[in-house]
């Protein structure tokens, strides 16, 4: 099993041949596509191999949680694609975001995170840091003067997800980066919602990056998966053994699933982005749909901030909040016949979902006021279908 890209080969390659091509490994028989080496554990030669590989003095696999030859395919391309020294698969978003946290903060530590998050990021933060003795302090993050105030004090880490789920606020990445750096914390981002295309935390200072692989880079809603991406002295100092001991690790064929779907994700994405901005310039003409957030619309609150952080493109995921509450926010969703009522995003397929009654509904109603989750929003992941077709469902639900 030989590793025919390096990074080195790979490195003058441009993003779409990285996709393709980068962290490729080809058994003896030639295989054009990636095999999938679904195997727990691998044997060894000789005992005087075995205790090599263990001592870290030869090369070669022991164990798939450790590492697998097919989750290093996706580990390799991802980290090609971030530009990141190194890349590590999980079994789902959340063990990616868990990890990244948990493998880095201490009782007494102190983490600052953006208030507008993804539920789950939400609950991790919110009660399973504070448990082991972590404060917390979550932050409107969009606002400069709430950032200043709270990294004006030693602090551990600081997370943040940009656009956010479900409200599409955009925060200034680089310039939190250089406020966090200046208190020692480390910047770890939930780049989900930019996708590994649209925007690169690293390069703007940021230090950690976390995705959930279930959304575009799978775009087929067919497995789970996670992956985060770091420079090597995080990776060997917090994230490596925390990975190795708890044991989060991406199955062998999730890996295969997703490596094959970063080959595609250029395209996909391109696709999805184009189809949303129709989209949501058809909503924003339409009264019924009341108020639209898009990124890539100049109508957004930080328009400029997307200009210039992800190339002025808005993503595959379009909100509405329509006037009539909860009511009729299920009436419209209720008539649509193509759009699929689901909570994942980044799908092939168009999907919409109520954030108030399903991914936030743990929030309090303050909460959901306080990050503007009102009762009639409505979250639409804008699949790969024709773009007319989605709009003439939505035109004939909203009638
Ligand atoms: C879906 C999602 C996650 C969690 O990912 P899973 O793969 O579902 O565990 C985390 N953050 C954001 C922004 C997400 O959209």
């Amino acid at each position: 099993m030989a590793r025919i890209v390096t990074k080195d080969m790979a490195r003058n390659w441009r993003t779409a041949t990285r996709l393709v091509r980068g962290g490729t490994r080809r058994s003896d028989l030639g295989e054009t596509s990636e095999a999938i080496y679904m195997t727990s554990g691998f044997r060894y030669d000789d005992a005087e191999t075995a205790e090599a590989r263990f001592k870290g003095q030869a090369e070669g696999f022991t164990y798939s949680r450790l590492a697998n030859p097919t989750a290093s395919v996706f580990e390799d391309r991802m980290a090609l694609l971030e530009g990141a020294d190194t890349a590590r698969a999980t079994a789902s978003g959340m063990a990616a975001v868990a990890a990244a946290l948990l493998c880095q903060v201490r009782a007494g530590e102190r983490v600052v995170a953006g208030r507008a998050l993804f539920g789950s990021c939400r609950y991790i933060l919110e009660e399973v840091l504070p448990r082991f003795g972590v404060t917390v302090e979550l932050v409107d993050p969009t606002d400069p003067a709430a950032w200043e105030r709270a990294l004006s004090q030693p602090t551990r880490c600081v997370f943040l997800e940009s656009p956010a789920n479900p409200t599409l606020e955009v925060v200034d990445l680089k310039r939190v980066a250089d406020l966090a750096h200046a208190v020692g914390a480390v910047v770890v981002v939930d780049n989900v919602f930019a996708t590994p295309l649209l925007q690169h935390p690293l390069e703007l200072g940021c230090d950690v990056v976390v995705y959930s692989a279930t959304k575009h880079i799978d775009g087929q809603g067919r497995c789970l998966g996670g992956c985060i991406l770091a420079g090597q002295d995080f990776h060997d100092q917090h994230l490596n053994q925390y990975l190795r001991h708890t044991g989060p690790s991406m199955s062998p064929f999730n890996a295969w699933v997703l490596a094959k779907g970063l080959e595609t994700l250029e395209l996909r994405v391109t696709r999805h982005c184009e189809n949303a901005a129709k989209v949501a310039d058809f909503l924003a003409e339409t009264k019924a749909a009341g108020r639209v957030r898009y990124p890539g619309r100049p109508d957004h609150p930080q328009y400029d901030l997307v200009q210039k952080q992800m190339g002025g493109v808005g993503g595959s995921v379009v909100t509405f909040e329509l006037p009539g509450g909860q009511a009729r926010a299920f009436e419209v969703m209720n008539r649509l016949q193509l759009i699929d009522i689901s909570n994942n995003l980044g799908d092939a397929k168009s999907l919409i979902t109520h954030p108030a009654s399903t991914t936030h509904q743990r929030l309090t109603p303050e909460q959901k006021v306080e990050l503007g989750i009102g009762a009639g929003m409505v979250r639409l992941s804008v699949g790969l279908e024709d773009a007319q077709d989605i709009i003439e469902d939505l035109e004939q639900a909203l009638r």
